[in-house]
């Protein structure tokens, strides 16, 4: 597989945000989204067969979380075949993806923080709205929010899609949106929407390795 990075951290974004977490980013993205912060990953830096990724992981051991990220994970049809081999090893995987490829083979056990691309991400054309009904209860829908377009566009993406039933992350972009601004809105709403701090940034910045 073409991977960009391994490493361990804490996970930074999700309802399991501040837990010890490995990463596996695997490389290459079908996207372009206007505020990326991991264009590193675009293009592979090594390749490993999946067992060697998976030796890699448990060099982390006694850490049983691991997050499958990218650039785009599934654009390489093995990483299905790694979450599998990970469940079988007991493992809790995390799946981020960016909601443009079908969700339909990922193993139910794989908890999917799944991206829906807002208006500012330039990439909402490219949402696979086929994707709702393969959503699991466990899984996290994130909302990556540069303004108020964006924020009135998830809010009503989440009430025409009934998807209240899942964890609802809403995450500022990096220095284009201020937190407690976000924050106010957020509370104005009243609604089970958590406020997603992107915690590897406030404590390291964001960057590879973090
Ligand atoms: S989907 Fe993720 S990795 Fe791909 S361009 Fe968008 S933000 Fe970057």
């Amino acid at each position: 597989m073409e991977l960009s990075e391994i490493f361990y951290s804490l996970q930074g974004e999700s309802s399991y945000a501040g837990l010890p977490c490995v990463f596996v980013r695997l490389a290459g993205c079908n996207l372009r989204c206007t505020y990326c912060d991991t264009k590193y990953a675009y293009e592979p830096e090594f390749t490993l067969s999946i067992e060697d990724i998976i030796k890699e992981v448990e060099k982390y051991h006694p850490v049983k979380l691991v997050e499958i990220t990218g650039g785009e994970p599934l654009i390489q049809t093995d990483s299905v075949i790694l979450m599998r081999h990970l469940l079988n090893k007991k493992y809790k995987v995390l799946l981020e993806t960016n909601n443009s490829i079908l969700l339909k083979d990922i193993p139910n056990e794989v908890i999917k923080i799944v991206d829906f691309k807002t208006p500012s991400s330039g990439m909402c054309n490219k949402i696979l709205w086929d994707n709702i009904k393969y959503f699991s209860d466990h899984d996290e829908l994130k909302f990556v929010i540069a303004d108020r377009q964006d924020f009135d566009w998830s809010l009503q993406i989440i009430e025409k899609h009934n998807l209240l039933k899942y964890q609802i992350l809403f995450s500022p972009v990096h220095e284009k949106l201020d937190k407690k601004v976000l924050a106010e809105w957020i509370i104005e709403t009243k609604l089970p929407i958590r406020l997603n701090m992107q915690l590897h940034k406030l404590l390291w910045g964001g960057g590879r390795g973090a």
